[in-house]
Protein backbone atom coordinates (compact mmCIF):
# COMPACT_ATOMS: atom_id res chain seq x y z
CA UNK A 1 0.00 0.00 0.00
CA UNK A 2 1.26 3.44 -1.10
CA UNK A 3 1.66 6.08 1.65
CA UNK A 4 -1.45 8.23 2.09
CA UNK A 5 -1.56 11.54 -0.29
CA UNK A 6 -1.27 14.84 1.20
CA UNK A 7 -3.59 17.45 0.35
CA UNK A 8 -2.74 21.26 -0.49
CA UNK A 9 -4.46 22.79 2.51
CA UNK A 10 -2.13 19.81 4.68
CA UNK A 11 0.69 21.52 3.36
CA UNK A 12 0.30 24.79 3.25
CA UNK A 13 -0.67 24.86 6.43
CA UNK A 14 2.36 22.77 7.02
CA UNK A 15 4.59 25.38 5.28
CA UNK A 16 3.86 27.65 7.94
CA UNK A 17 4.07 25.74 10.70
CA UNK A 18 8.04 25.24 9.12
CA UNK A 19 8.60 28.54 8.35
CA UNK A 20 7.90 29.52 12.41
CA UNK A 21 10.51 27.01 13.47
CA UNK A 22 12.83 28.13 10.79
CA UNK A 23 11.86 31.59 12.64
CA UNK A 24 12.68 30.45 15.97
CA UNK A 25 15.89 28.20 14.77
CA UNK A 26 17.73 30.77 12.77
CA UNK A 27 19.19 33.27 15.46
CA UNK A 28 21.49 30.56 17.25
CA UNK A 29 24.54 29.92 17.15
CA UNK A 30 25.51 26.69 16.05
CA UNK A 31 28.76 24.80 15.90
CA UNK A 32 29.86 21.16 14.96
CA UNK A 33 28.92 21.29 18.76
CA UNK A 34 27.87 23.29 22.28
CA UNK A 35 24.84 24.57 23.56
CA UNK A 36 23.39 25.73 20.12
CA UNK A 37 22.97 22.24 18.66
CA UNK A 38 21.42 21.07 22.05
CA UNK A 39 19.17 24.02 21.96
CA UNK A 40 17.87 24.07 18.62
CA UNK A 41 17.19 19.59 18.95
CA UNK A 42 15.32 20.42 22.16
CA UNK A 43 12.71 22.68 19.53
CA UNK A 44 13.08 19.88 16.75
CA UNK A 45 11.78 18.13 19.74
CA UNK A 46 8.75 19.84 20.30
CA UNK A 47 7.73 18.90 16.91
CA UNK A 48 9.23 15.33 16.07
CA UNK A 49 10.33 13.12 19.65
CA UNK A 50 13.58 12.14 19.32
CA UNK A 51 16.53 10.80 21.51
CA UNK A 52 19.66 12.78 22.34
CA UNK A 53 23.02 11.11 22.30
CA UNK A 54 25.77 13.20 23.77
CA UNK A 55 29.47 11.92 22.42
CA UNK A 56 32.37 12.52 24.69
CA UNK A 57 35.06 14.76 23.11
CA UNK A 58 38.05 12.89 22.16
CA UNK A 59 36.48 9.58 21.39
CA UNK A 60 38.10 7.78 18.20
CA UNK A 61 35.98 7.82 15.17
CA UNK A 62 37.42 5.96 12.25
CA UNK A 63 40.87 8.66 11.25
CA UNK A 64 39.27 11.40 13.60
CA UNK A 65 38.70 11.98 17.07
CA UNK A 66 35.40 13.79 18.04
CA UNK A 67 37.06 17.52 18.78
CA UNK A 68 36.74 19.81 22.31
CA UNK A 69 33.15 21.49 22.61
CA UNK A 70 32.97 25.27 21.70
CA UNK A 71 30.41 27.55 23.10
CA UNK A 72 30.27 31.23 22.59
CA UNK A 73 28.90 34.02 24.78
CA UNK A 74 29.90 37.50 23.18
CA UNK A 75 32.50 39.10 20.52
CA UNK A 76 32.91 42.65 19.44
CA UNK A 77 35.09 44.64 18.50
CA UNK A 78 35.47 48.73 19.04
CA UNK A 79 36.92 50.79 17.06
CA UNK A 80 39.69 53.68 18.30
CA UNK A 81 36.69 55.75 19.47
CA UNK A 82 35.39 52.87 21.45
CA UNK A 83 32.61 52.29 19.21
CA UNK A 84 30.96 48.91 18.71
CA UNK A 85 32.09 48.54 14.90
CA UNK A 86 31.32 44.50 14.62
CA UNK A 87 29.16 42.54 16.80
CA UNK A 88 28.45 38.80 17.61
CA UNK A 89 25.28 39.70 18.83
CA UNK A 90 24.32 41.49 16.07
CA UNK A 91 24.94 38.66 14.11
CA UNK A 92 26.77 35.56 14.75
CA UNK A 93 28.06 35.11 11.71
CA UNK A 94 30.45 37.63 12.76
CA UNK A 95 32.76 35.05 14.36
CA UNK A 96 34.97 32.89 12.62
CA UNK A 97 33.47 29.36 14.53
CA UNK A 98 35.35 27.79 16.89
CA UNK A 99 37.29 31.31 17.42
CA UNK A 100 39.73 30.73 20.76
CA UNK A 101 39.07 33.52 23.78
CA UNK A 102 40.84 36.24 23.28
CA UNK A 103 40.90 39.68 24.72
CA UNK A 104 43.49 42.20 23.32
CA UNK A 105 44.30 45.59 22.11
CA UNK A 106 45.77 46.06 18.95
CA UNK A 107 46.69 48.31 15.84
CA UNK A 108 45.02 48.22 12.61
CA UNK A 109 47.54 45.95 10.47
CA UNK A 110 47.67 43.28 13.32
CA UNK A 111 43.57 42.75 13.09
CA UNK A 112 43.28 43.23 9.87
CA UNK A 113 45.42 39.40 10.31
CA UNK A 114 42.28 38.28 12.25
CA UNK A 115 39.23 39.80 9.82
CA UNK A 116 37.84 38.04 6.64
CA UNK A 117 35.59 39.48 4.19
CA UNK A 118 34.28 38.52 0.51
CA UNK A 119 35.23 41.77 -1.59
CA UNK A 120 32.84 40.30 -4.71
CA UNK A 121 29.35 40.14 -2.01
CA UNK A 122 30.77 44.25 -0.50
CA UNK A 123 27.30 43.89 1.79
CA UNK A 124 27.38 40.42 2.87
CA UNK A 125 29.39 38.87 6.14
CA UNK A 126 31.05 35.87 5.03
CA UNK A 127 30.39 32.30 7.07
CA UNK A 128 33.95 30.95 8.06
CA UNK A 129 35.13 28.11 10.87
CA UNK A 130 38.13 26.96 11.76
CA UNK A 131 37.38 23.74 13.60
CA UNK A 132 40.61 22.12 13.38
CA UNK A 133 43.23 24.93 13.59
CA UNK A 134 43.16 27.40 16.52
CA UNK A 135 42.66 30.62 16.01
CA UNK A 136 40.20 33.51 16.65
CA UNK A 137 39.02 35.80 13.98
CA UNK A 138 35.77 38.16 13.09
CA UNK A 139 34.28 38.19 9.77
CA UNK A 140 32.58 41.63 8.35
CA UNK A 141 31.13 43.18 5.50
CA UNK A 142 34.07 44.06 3.50
CA UNK A 143 32.11 47.66 3.20
CA UNK A 144 32.96 48.25 6.83
CA UNK A 145 36.13 46.78 6.47
CA UNK A 146 37.48 49.93 3.96
CA UNK A 147 36.06 52.16 6.38
CA UNK A 148 38.70 51.03 8.85
CA UNK A 149 41.00 53.74 10.07
CA UNK A 150 44.64 53.55 11.87
CA UNK A 151 44.18 53.15 15.75
CA UNK A 152 44.18 51.37 18.52
CA UNK A 153 41.37 48.46 18.23
CA UNK A 154 39.94 46.41 21.22
CA UNK A 155 38.98 42.80 20.37
CA UNK A 156 37.40 40.33 22.29
CA UNK A 157 35.78 36.93 21.81
CA UNK A 158 33.96 35.59 25.09
CA UNK A 159 34.21 31.65 24.06
CA UNK A 160 35.28 28.33 25.47
CA UNK A 161 36.65 25.50 23.84
CA UNK A 162 36.79 22.93 26.28
CA UNK A 163 36.23 18.97 26.66
CA UNK A 164 32.63 17.98 26.17
CA UNK A 165 30.69 16.31 23.88
CA UNK A 166 29.49 16.03 20.17
CA UNK A 167 25.43 16.01 20.64
CA UNK A 168 23.38 13.75 17.90
CA UNK A 169 19.64 14.21 17.80
CA UNK A 170 17.97 10.62 16.36
CA UNK A 171 14.49 9.53 16.02
CA UNK A 172 12.92 6.05 14.85
CA UNK A 173 10.15 4.79 13.78
CA UNK A 174 9.70 1.49 12.45
CA UNK A 175 7.87 0.04 10.27
CA UNK A 176 6.61 -3.53 8.69
CA UNK A 177 9.96 -4.07 8.04
CA UNK A 178 13.44 -3.49 9.39
CA UNK A 179 15.39 -2.28 6.76
CA UNK A 180 15.70 1.32 6.89
CA UNK A 181 14.85 4.42 5.34
CA UNK A 182 18.09 7.26 6.89
CA UNK A 183 16.83 10.69 6.69
CA UNK A 184 20.11 12.76 7.74
CA UNK A 185 20.19 16.89 7.88
CA UNK A 186 22.82 18.71 9.63
CA UNK A 187 22.64 20.65 12.47
CA UNK A 188 26.00 23.03 12.84
CA UNK A 189 25.83 26.17 10.87
CA UNK A 190 24.70 29.62 12.82
CA UNK A 191 22.79 31.68 11.42
CA UNK A 192 21.99 30.64 7.72
CA UNK A 193 18.24 29.64 6.48
CA UNK A 194 18.81 28.21 3.45
CA UNK A 195 21.89 26.27 4.47
CA UNK A 196 21.43 23.72 7.42
CA UNK A 197 18.62 24.83 9.47
CA UNK A 198 16.05 24.62 6.02
CA UNK A 199 17.05 20.83 6.25
CA UNK A 200 16.62 20.61 10.07
CA UNK A 201 13.26 22.06 9.85
CA UNK A 202 11.81 19.62 6.51
CA UNK A 203 13.49 16.12 8.29
CA UNK A 204 11.45 17.38 11.70
CA UNK A 205 8.41 17.69 9.17
CA UNK A 206 8.81 14.87 7.62
CA UNK A 207 9.05 12.84 10.42
CA UNK A 208 6.28 13.92 11.80
CA UNK A 209 3.90 13.04 8.82
CA UNK A 210 5.59 9.60 8.95
CA UNK A 211 5.16 9.17 12.70
CA UNK A 212 1.19 9.53 11.56
CA UNK A 213 1.21 6.82 8.79
CA UNK A 214 1.44 3.22 8.08
CA UNK A 215 4.85 2.40 6.76
CA UNK A 216 6.49 -0.21 5.21
CA UNK A 217 10.37 0.53 6.37
CA UNK A 218 11.40 1.45 9.38
CA UNK A 219 12.42 5.14 8.94
CA UNK A 220 15.24 6.74 11.30
CA UNK A 221 15.73 10.05 10.90
CA UNK A 222 19.08 11.76 12.09
CA UNK A 223 20.76 14.83 13.19
CA UNK A 224 23.97 15.66 13.10
CA UNK A 225 26.97 18.51 12.40
CA UNK A 226 27.99 17.98 9.01
CA UNK A 227 31.29 15.56 8.06
CA UNK A 228 32.61 15.16 11.68
CA UNK A 229 28.99 14.05 13.26
CA UNK A 230 28.51 11.87 9.95
CA UNK A 231 31.25 10.22 10.68
CA UNK A 232 31.02 9.67 14.41
CA UNK A 233 27.56 8.71 14.07
CA UNK A 234 28.55 5.84 11.17
CA UNK A 235 31.68 4.62 13.37
CA UNK A 236 29.16 4.16 16.36
CA UNK A 237 26.31 2.69 14.37
CA UNK A 238 28.61 0.92 11.34
CA UNK A 239 26.80 -2.89 11.19
CA UNK A 240 23.84 -1.68 11.34
CA UNK A 241 24.07 1.17 8.68
CA UNK A 242 25.73 -1.23 6.44
CA UNK A 243 23.35 -3.79 6.76
CA UNK A 244 19.70 -2.28 7.37
CA UNK A 245 19.82 0.38 5.09
CA UNK A 246 17.96 0.02 1.88
CA UNK A 247 17.84 3.89 1.11
CA UNK A 248 18.77 7.36 2.65
CA UNK A 249 18.06 11.33 2.01
CA UNK A 250 20.16 14.23 2.70
CA UNK A 251 18.14 17.34 3.83
CA UNK A 252 19.51 20.40 3.37
CA UNK A 253 19.18 23.62 0.56
CA UNK A 254 15.08 23.32 0.56
CA UNK A 255 13.82 26.59 1.37
CA UNK A 256 14.78 28.52 -1.59
CA UNK A 257 12.67 29.14 -4.64
CA UNK A 258 15.52 27.53 -7.61
CA UNK A 259 14.60 24.15 -9.61
CA UNK A 260 15.25 20.90 -7.21
CA UNK A 261 18.87 19.08 -8.14
CA UNK A 262 19.22 15.69 -7.08
CA UNK A 263 23.09 14.18 -6.46
CA UNK A 264 22.73 10.67 -6.89
CA UNK A 265 24.07 7.82 -4.96
CA UNK A 266 27.75 6.86 -5.23
CA UNK A 267 25.95 3.40 -6.87
CA UNK A 268 24.42 5.83 -9.28
CA UNK A 269 21.54 3.60 -10.12
CA UNK A 270 19.99 2.60 -6.56
CA UNK A 271 16.77 2.01 -5.91
CA UNK A 272 16.00 5.46 -4.82
CA UNK A 273 18.12 7.18 -7.30
CA UNK A 274 15.27 5.67 -9.82
CA UNK A 275 12.60 6.80 -7.73
CA UNK A 276 13.93 10.31 -7.05
CA UNK A 277 14.75 10.79 -10.67
CA UNK A 278 10.90 9.06 -11.64
CA UNK A 279 9.33 11.80 -9.24
CA UNK A 280 11.08 14.76 -9.86
CA UNK A 281 10.11 14.00 -13.74
CA UNK A 282 6.83 13.55 -12.72
CA UNK A 283 6.68 17.28 -11.33
CA UNK A 284 5.59 20.21 -12.94
CA UNK A 285 9.01 22.58 -12.19
CA UNK A 286 12.22 21.94 -13.87
CA UNK A 287 15.13 19.87 -12.37
CA UNK A 288 18.76 18.75 -12.41
CA UNK A 289 20.42 15.46 -11.51
CA UNK A 290 23.73 14.79 -11.27
CA UNK A 291 26.36 11.92 -11.12
CA UNK A 292 27.77 11.70 -7.58
CA UNK A 293 30.88 13.18 -6.79
CA UNK A 294 33.11 12.94 -3.63
CA UNK A 295 35.19 16.31 -3.88
CA UNK A 296 32.27 18.59 -2.28
CA UNK A 297 28.81 18.64 -0.95
CA UNK A 298 27.34 17.51 2.12
CA UNK A 299 27.39 14.55 4.38
CA UNK A 300 26.57 11.93 1.13
CA UNK A 301 30.87 11.85 1.12
CA UNK A 302 30.72 10.00 4.51
CA UNK A 303 27.54 8.04 3.88
CA UNK A 304 29.03 7.25 0.10
CA UNK A 305 32.78 6.53 1.29
CA UNK A 306 33.67 3.04 -0.30
CA UNK A 307 33.69 1.05 3.07
CA UNK A 308 29.61 2.16 3.58
CA UNK A 309 28.64 2.96 -0.62
CA UNK A 310 25.05 3.42 1.29
CA UNK A 311 22.25 3.90 -1.43
CA UNK A 312 21.92 7.73 -0.51
CA UNK A 313 21.40 10.97 -2.18
CA UNK A 314 21.60 14.64 -1.56
CA UNK A 315 17.61 16.28 -2.44
CA UNK A 316 18.11 20.23 -2.53
CA UNK A 317 16.62 22.74 -4.38
CA UNK A 318 18.69 25.41 -6.27
CA UNK A 319 22.70 23.74 -6.27
CA UNK A 320 24.56 25.04 -3.47
CA UNK A 321 27.34 26.27 -5.29
CA UNK A 322 24.53 28.18 -7.70
CA UNK A 323 23.51 30.34 -5.48
CA UNK A 324 25.95 33.35 -4.71
CA UNK A 325 24.14 33.86 -0.95
CA UNK A 326 25.48 30.45 -0.06
CA UNK A 327 27.31 30.98 3.03
CA UNK A 328 27.19 34.22 3.87
CA UNK A 329 24.72 36.87 6.03
CA UNK A 330 22.46 37.15 2.94
CA UNK A 331 21.64 33.51 3.02
CA UNK A 332 18.58 34.36 5.67
CA UNK A 333 14.94 34.80 6.61
CA UNK A 334 13.99 36.46 3.58
CA UNK A 335 15.84 34.19 1.50
CA UNK A 336 13.28 31.21 2.02
CA UNK A 337 9.61 30.75 2.05
CA UNK A 338 7.21 28.46 3.96
CA UNK A 339 5.55 27.82 0.52
CA UNK A 340 9.19 27.05 -0.50
CA UNK A 341 9.59 24.69 2.28
CA UNK A 342 6.17 22.93 2.10
CA UNK A 343 7.10 22.61 -2.03
CA UNK A 344 10.19 20.60 -1.08
CA UNK A 345 8.26 18.30 2.03
CA UNK A 346 5.84 17.51 -0.67
CA UNK A 347 8.53 16.32 -2.94
CA UNK A 348 10.29 14.54 -0.12
CA UNK A 349 6.76 12.96 1.16
CA UNK A 350 5.94 11.58 -3.10
CA UNK A 351 9.65 10.35 -3.09
CA UNK A 352 9.13 8.35 -0.19
CA UNK A 353 5.41 7.34 -0.93
CA UNK A 354 6.89 5.88 -4.16
CA UNK A 355 9.89 4.15 -2.94
CA UNK A 356 7.26 2.35 0.17
CA UNK A 357 5.24 1.65 -3.28
CA UNK A 358 7.72 0.31 -5.04
CA UNK A 359 7.89 -3.33 -5.29
CA UNK A 360 8.19 -6.72 -7.68
CA UNK A 361 5.24 -8.22 -8.60
CA UNK A 362 5.04 -12.06 -10.29
CA UNK A 363 2.42 -12.74 -12.28
CA UNK A 364 0.34 -16.09 -12.07
CA UNK A 365 -0.46 -16.67 -15.65
CA UNK A 366 2.90 -16.37 -17.96
CA UNK A 367 1.02 -18.06 -20.88
CA UNK A 368 -0.73 -15.53 -23.13
CA UNK A 369 -2.86 -13.01 -21.69
CA UNK A 370 -5.58 -14.11 -18.83
CA UNK A 371 -9.52 -13.98 -19.20
CA UNK A 372 -9.66 -10.42 -17.64
CA UNK A 373 -13.49 -9.65 -18.72
CA UNK A 374 -14.77 -12.91 -16.65
CA UNK A 375 -12.73 -10.91 -13.85
CA UNK A 376 -14.51 -7.74 -14.52
CA UNK A 377 -10.98 -6.41 -15.14
CA UNK A 378 -11.91 -5.57 -18.74
CA UNK A 379 -14.48 -4.34 -21.15
CA UNK A 380 -17.14 -7.01 -23.00
CA UNK A 381 -17.20 -5.04 -25.77
CA UNK A 382 -14.82 -6.25 -28.18
CA UNK A 383 -12.87 -4.33 -30.87
CA UNK A 384 -13.25 -0.74 -29.04
CA UNK A 385 -10.53 1.50 -30.88
CA UNK A 386 -9.29 2.87 -27.16
CA UNK A 387 -8.77 1.20 -24.17
CA UNK A 388 -10.33 1.67 -20.78
CA UNK A 389 -7.41 3.62 -18.72
CA UNK A 390 -6.86 1.28 -16.19
CA UNK A 391 -7.18 -1.35 -18.43
CA UNK A 392 -4.43 -0.51 -20.07
CA UNK A 393 -2.10 -0.16 -17.35
CA UNK A 394 -3.67 -3.69 -16.24
CA UNK A 395 -2.05 -4.97 -19.88
CA UNK A 396 0.87 -3.29 -18.70
CA UNK A 397 1.56 -4.41 -15.49
CA UNK A 398 0.50 -8.62 -16.28
CA UNK A 399 2.96 -7.91 -19.06
CA UNK A 400 5.97 -6.94 -17.50
CA UNK A 401 5.60 -8.22 -13.73
CA UNK A 402 7.86 -11.11 -14.16
CA UNK A 403 9.66 -11.17 -11.24
CA UNK A 404 12.20 -9.37 -13.25
CA UNK A 405 10.79 -5.31 -13.37
CA UNK A 406 9.68 -3.74 -10.83
CA UNK A 407 6.80 -1.28 -10.64
CA UNK A 408 8.97 1.68 -11.31
CA UNK A 409 10.35 0.36 -14.05
CA UNK A 410 6.70 -0.03 -15.68
CA UNK A 411 5.48 3.35 -14.46
CA UNK A 412 8.58 4.80 -16.73
CA UNK A 413 7.61 2.40 -19.88
CA UNK A 414 4.28 4.32 -19.91
CA UNK A 415 5.17 7.50 -18.45
CA UNK A 416 3.09 7.30 -15.82
CA UNK A 417 3.68 8.18 -11.96
CA UNK A 418 4.18 4.93 -10.18
CA UNK A 419 1.27 6.05 -7.93
CA UNK A 420 -1.42 6.04 -10.47
CA UNK A 421 -0.86 2.32 -11.08
CA UNK A 422 -2.09 1.61 -7.46
CA UNK A 423 -5.48 0.74 -8.23
CA UNK A 424 -4.49 -1.66 -11.11
CA UNK A 425 -1.60 -3.13 -8.83
CA UNK A 426 -4.31 -3.52 -6.04
CA UNK A 427 -7.24 -5.14 -8.31
CA UNK A 428 -4.06 -7.94 -10.09
CA UNK A 429 -3.59 -8.88 -6.39
CA UNK A 430 -7.12 -9.05 -5.48
CA UNK A 431 -7.95 -11.36 -8.48
CA UNK A 432 -4.43 -13.32 -7.51
CA UNK A 433 -3.37 -12.62 -11.00
CA UNK A 434 -0.10 -11.18 -9.39
CA UNK A 435 1.99 -11.93 -6.49
CA UNK A 436 4.98 -10.14 -4.56
CA UNK A 437 8.02 -11.44 -5.39
CA UNK A 438 9.44 -13.32 -2.43
CA UNK A 439 12.55 -11.05 -1.27
CA UNK A 440 14.75 -11.96 1.63
ZN1 LIG B 1 27.22 24.85 4.55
Amino acid sequence: MALPALSESTLDRLGGEMYDLLYSLFPICRSITGNGVRETLKMAQSCLPMEILEIPSGAEVFDWSVPDEWNIFDAYILDPEGKKIVDFKANNLHVLGYSDPVDAKLGLPELKEHLYTLPELPDAIPYLTSYYKRRWGFCMRHNDFLQLKDGTYTVKIDSTLKPGSLTIGECVLPGEQEDEVLLSCYTCHPSMANDSISGVVLATFLGKLLSQVKRRYTYRIIFIPETIGAITYLSLNKDRVISKTRAGLIVSFVGDSGPFCYKKSRQGNAEIDRVAEHVLSHQKGNYEVRDFYPDSGADERQYCSPGFDLPMGLLTRTYYLRYPEYHTSLDNLSFVSGENLSESLGLYYEILAAFEMNKTYVNQVMFCEPYLSKRNLDSTLGSQKTLDGETRKIKWLLNYCDGKRDLLEIANKISIPIQDLEWAVQELIRTKLIKPEITN
